[in-house]
């Protein structure tokens, strides 16, 4: 089972983060302070990733971070920080976090982010777990297929390639260019365009209503943005 530990003293942004980790498939292990998220840790060693929220009572989220790190190196740290605290960002990164995510977050932010650390901090031995789940959107990235409400959704090799990328990276506006280079690689020789042409089919497949997409939103005088 993959083990995260979420530490948040507000009740209620705790049980979104672990609602939506949970669906994602990962085993939580919750702690409201500071104290009890090392006590935690320490009974649970095979914990690979951590969420700490920065403004705690008692110690903080940056010192339960730096003795974290005090005996763990391979664990991934994401801080959860405020708006308003872009300067924690920079200390958060300063003690050892790996990554942080800015408040209010979405599930598919979120869950992206641990998804990669995860990845990076070894925890995932198969290397993939074969699936992002974003739902309603379930791909699969071993029969490489895509799921909308457990409803199959049939795709293209390049329609699949342009919704990993979207599902790699939510929440992110990614130039047409950025598309390009990543779905038709560095040497294709024909228009962006054929990005536009790909985005109108796949709003098509994906979208409830393709005339006023949800999922792929446009980025003006840019590109497109996979988001909720
Ligand atoms: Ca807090």
């Amino acid at each position: 089972m993959k083990k995260v530990l979420v530490l948040e003293d507000e009740d209620n942004i705790r049980s979104f983060v672990v609602i939506n980790l949970k669906r994602a498939g990962y085993d939580t292990i919750e702690a409201a302070s500071g104290e009890e998220a090392l006590e935690k840790l320490k009974r649970n060693p095979d914990v690979k990733v951590a969420l700490l929220d920065v403004m705690l009572p008692g110690i903080d989220g940056f010192e339960v971070c730096r003795r974290i790190r005090g005996t763990d190196s391979k664990i991934g740290i994401i801080m959860l920080t405020a708006r308003s605290q872009e300067m924690d960002k920079v200390t958060g990164l300063m003690t050892g976090a790996d990554d942080y995510v800015t408040k209010p977050f979405s599930p598919a932010e979120l869950t992206a982010r641990v998804d990669a650390l995860y990845r990076r901090s070894g925890g995932d031995t198969s290397a993939d777990n074969g699936e992002i789940s974003q739902p309603p959107f379930l791909l699969n990235t071993r029969n490489r297929t895509l799921e909308k409400n457990g409803v199959r959704i049939k795709l293209t090799q390049v329609e699949y390639s342009v919704m990993k990328l979207f599902m790699d990276n939510p929440g992110k506006a990614l130039s047409r260019d950025e598309i390009l280079e990543a779905v038709w690689g560095r040497d294709y020789y024909g228009e962006v365009k054929i990005v536009d042409v790909n985005i109108r089919r796949l709003r098509i497949k994906v979208e409830d209503d393709p005339t006023s997409p949800t999922y792929i939103t446009t980025v003006w005088g840019y590109g497109y943005k996979w988001g909720f």
